[in-house]
């Protein structure tokens, strides 16, 4: 009997892919079985399930940088989203890992950020215990598709809840995806601060530069190189101690100098105040959840907070204003 397409794919990667990539014929699974496709494999298959689903759609209006909601050539979530996914995959085609379910996990990683980036983020983890990877999980598992969820398999699932700092995800693309997100945030944040007048290149301490680079795109080829080389036909994905510790100290003077720089303080605080107050709005009157949240309350897992959480995270920035003013601006004063 012949092959079908699928089959065929399967085999070329038994015999291309390195032998600490994770092939798709050894995914544990889907969370409810189902017939398999004849054309793609698992991860290709939910890597398109994701593309397609309607939170990925959202992630255009979503802030990336909360400093910097504004101009056309700002990263969104859904371009930090894509930018995350190709380094991903630049570093998987190199070290021959599976570049579906690499690209599959990049694309879901962030599904579940709030409204105004880490803003809202903050303002959810102070009224619930909230936080974004695991909300990302929620969106795949129990809120797409009208609450059925994607039906994606394990890795990628995986791969999704432990992109975090903290995480440790069970395959290497995983972990590839996990520091890709760090690479590609600190890239590109730095970046649009300096597009955007928060920094210079000047103020970017000599040390960093000596190590990385002297620009954005250097320090973004160092990355990428430093991961592939040191991790090439190896069980982990690792950075040489110079180039990881040249990151973390990045990483940390951009925590100091944008992301909690004392300009955007005042404003981050406004939309903190914003998603709280919709928060406890929404707790109060649920009645004006959609019909999809409301069927979610039957279910005894799910408390009325939590449900709350998942329709306000899902929001887009515009969209979260939109309801703010609809229930705490008085219809006269609306501009
Ligand atoms: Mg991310």
């Amino acid at each position: 009997m012949s092959l079908t397409i699928r089959e065929q794919i399967e085999e070329r990667e038994v015999e291309y892919l390195s032998p600490y990539a994770t092939l798709s014929r050894n995914t544990r699974g889907r969370e409810r079985e189902e017939p398999q496709c004849d054309i793609r494999p698992v991860f290709q298959r939910d890597r398109d399930r994701i593309l397609h689903c309607k939170a990925f759609r959202r992630l255009k209006q979503k802030t990336q940088v909360f400093l910097l909601p504004k101009g056309d050539h700002y990263r969104t979530r859904l371009t930090h989203t894509l930018e995350v996914s190709q380094i991903a995959r630049t570093i998987a085609k190199a070290l021959r890992l599976n570049e579906d379910l690499v690209e599959a996990v990049a694309l879901g990683h962030d599904l579940g950020h709030t409204p105004f980036g880490h803003a809202g983020e903050k303002a959810l983890n102070h009224v619930y215990h909230f936080s974004h990877h695991r909300q990302s999980l929620r969106v795949v598992e129990c809120i797409e598709k009208g609450g059925r969820g994607l039906n994606l398999t394990w890795e990628v699932r995986d791969g999704i809840l432990n992109h975090q700092t903290a995480g440790h995800p069970h395959t290497l693309e995983g972990q590839v995806v996990r520091l890709s997100d760090k690479i590609a945030y600190i890239h590109h944040d730095m970046d649009d601060a300096i597009r955007g007048g928060i920094l210079t290149e000047e103020d970017i301490p000599a040390e960093f530069r000596s190590v990385l680079g002297e620009t954005c795109r250097a320090r973004l080829n160092c990355l990428v190189h430093d991961v592939i080389t040191n991790s090439m036909d190896r069980p982990e994905i690792c950075m040489s101690p110079a180039v990881g510790e040249a990151m973390t100290d990045l990483r940390k003077f951009m925590f100091q100098n944008v992301y909690l720089n004392p300009k955007a303080k005042g404003e981050e605080d406004k939309a903190v105040h914003m998603i709280e107050q919709l928060y406890t709005y929404y707790v109060k009157h649920l009645e004006l959840l959609p019909q999809q949240f409301l069927d979610a309350l039957s279910n005894p897992d799910n408390s009325r907070e939590q449900i709350v959480c998942d329709y306000i995270a899902g929001m887009t920035d515009s969209y979260a204003v939109k309801k703010f003013e609809e229930f705490f601006v008085p219809e006269s004063w609306k501009i």
